[in-house]
């Protein structure tokens, strides 16, 4: 085969040279080959941030063209002499350029600047080091004949707060990296000619797949592909086995795959026998005592509070910085004594402005001082609570009042008072909800998850009425769920108890 490498692709190589060959010979094996709404909101958003970015560059021209006619495009720009290119574009010795700025420097030369939607520079971990980014970039400029001076990364400044209008010069920090590309050069134009080798082989290449010593989540789509031997519940989902690199490597080479093969030797966490455990006995751990005093210490009313928010990377209102969560909705079930029905309340900000204030307003009127906040991995509402306390001081002592009331609900779970075999190593409320509760299921929803709502908002915001009504309905229907789910969770162990 023979098409040139794109840097996107030699990344994709470093990362997983296998995956890269199936991805572009057989792309029906990577089932999410397709981009999920929020991969496509976070591609849209690496895009908003580069055109932001380029407000740094005054007096840059886009080569708007593709392959051959963009080369042509850019040689001309550059003998123009115009201060910087925006998507310069060359292709030399099979391999394929779009740098993101190419700025002309006094003594003839140019500079190269990457831009990214992150808040640091990544120097390792496969398909995000930027600095073998531009140590490719660098290497195809110098082949075509470019005579690259200096190399830059353009980041979000994660210490910018947006006061009024957007300070371009002050959101970004531009990084000069050329010493650390310079060291990478030699080892990636290495690595650029074992891509070109491996990418022209027609038949699949053969050769294990080193996954198979990672714990699940660092699996890709075709995982089941190349290991058909691992069942699809195996010792990959033990929980944390991808930090136990040794243990999992001992079990895979023993062939213990399945969670009935492993054998006692092996040394495991508490919470990873009691995986086993359950999964052998088909029935759950269950210490009542340790369950009941962890409910006994809750007081009531019992606020069930879920947040959904947005963390855009060019900070939409004043007082957030890039990626600071805007808590755009919020589910309350609110439990006044154990034999009552919860009232529900709800916010949802159906408009581009900071929803901060309303959301405090409302929780003032019906959190009160007595109590306990019940949440579902509790740091990430009282972070919520402590960005809300200083970007308005005014509400500072209901906020902190109400951080001293949570409870976290996941920690009956986390410390394995409950274990039940369909939570498969995960304490999600995803997995706990249907094992516990059956009739409560988010499969149906139109809003699945956080990211989804969160990308479904900002799509609301624009949306035409209809449209709009929709998602309004099912951003509520989601995070009521929510809550009600940690309700339902918590009658049912009350149930136990
Ligand atoms: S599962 Fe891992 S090693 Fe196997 S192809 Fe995918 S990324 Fe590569």
């Amino acid at each position: 085969m023979n098409r040139s490498i794109s840097k996107t692709n030699f990344l994709d190589f470093l990362f997983c040279s296998k995956n890269l060959w199936l991805k572009l010979n057989k792309p029906e094996l990577l089932e999410q080959f397709t981009l999920s709404d929020y991969e496509q909101h976070l591609v849209e958003e690496g895009n908003e941030v580069e055109s932001f970015a380029r407000n740094l560059f005054p007096g840059g021209i886009e080569v708007k063209s593709y392959g051959d006619e963009a080369c042509q495009e850019t040689t001309r720009l550059m003998a123009t002499g115009v201060p910087s290119i925006f998507q310069a574009t060359f292709i030399v010795d099979g391999f394929q350029v779009r740098s993101d700025v190419l700025t002309h420097t006094e003594t003839g030369g140019w500079n190269l600047y990457e831009i990214k939607g992150t808040s640091a520079i990544h120097e390792s971990g496969g398909d995000r080091n930027h600095i073998d980014d531009l140590a490719f970039q660098a290497s195809v400029l110098r082949r075509a004949g470019v005579r690259v001076e200096k190399c830059y990364v353009v980041h979000l400044n994660n210490e910018y707060v947006r006061s009024g209008e957007l300070v371009v010069e002050e959101l970004f920090t531009t990084e000069d990296v050329t010493e650390k590309v310079t060291a990478r050069m030699s080892a990636v134009e290495d690595q650029m000619e074992v891509a070109r080798e491996y990418l022209a082989k027609d038949t699949e290449p053969t050769g294990g797949c080193e996954c198979i010593y990672k714990g699940r989540s660092g699996h890709c789509t075709t995982f089941r592909y190349s290991n058909p031997q691992i069942p699809e519940y195996s010792v990959h989902d033990l929980s944390r086995i991808g930090l136990s690199k040794k243990k999992l490597q001992t079990m895979v080479e023993g062939k213990m795959f399945d969670l009935a093969d492993v054998s006692e030797d092996i040394e495991l966490s508490d919470t990873q026998k009691n995986q086993i455990l359950v999964h052998h006995r088909g029935k759950p751990i269950i210490d009542t005592d340790a369950i009941r005093a962890e409910l006994e210490g809750l007081a009531f009313p019992l606020y069930f509070l879920d947040y959904e928010t947005f963390s855009p990377a060019i900070p939409l209102f004043n007082g957030y910085r890039p990626f600071d969560k805007i808590p755009f909705q919020f589910s309350l079930h609110i439990l006044h004594d154990a034999d009552s029905e919860p009232e529900h309340v709800e916010y949802l900000h159906m408009e581009q402005t900071d929803p901060s204030e309303a959301v405090v307003k409302m929780l003032m009127e019906y959190i009160l001082p007595e109590g306990t906040i019940v949440a579902w991995n509790k740091s990430f509402e009282m972070d919520v609570h402590k960005k809300l306390a200083a970007r308005l001081p005014e509400y500072r002592p209901f906020l902190e009042r109400t951080i001293a009331m949570f409870y976290d609900l996941k920690d009956i779970f986390h410390k394995q008072y409950y274990v039940h075999p369909e939570f498969r190593g995960s304490v999600s409320i995803k997995k706990v909800l249907p094992a516990l509760v059956p009739s409560l299921q988010y499969k149906e929803l139109g809003i699945h998850g956080g990211a989804q709502a969160s990308d479904a908002w900002w799509t609301m915001l624009s949306a035409a009425p209809m449209e709009r009504d929709m998602i309004a309905n099912d951003l509520k229907t989601y995070c009521k769920l929510d809550t009600y789910a940690m309700y339902a969770i918590w009658k049912y162990l009350q149930g136990i108890i």
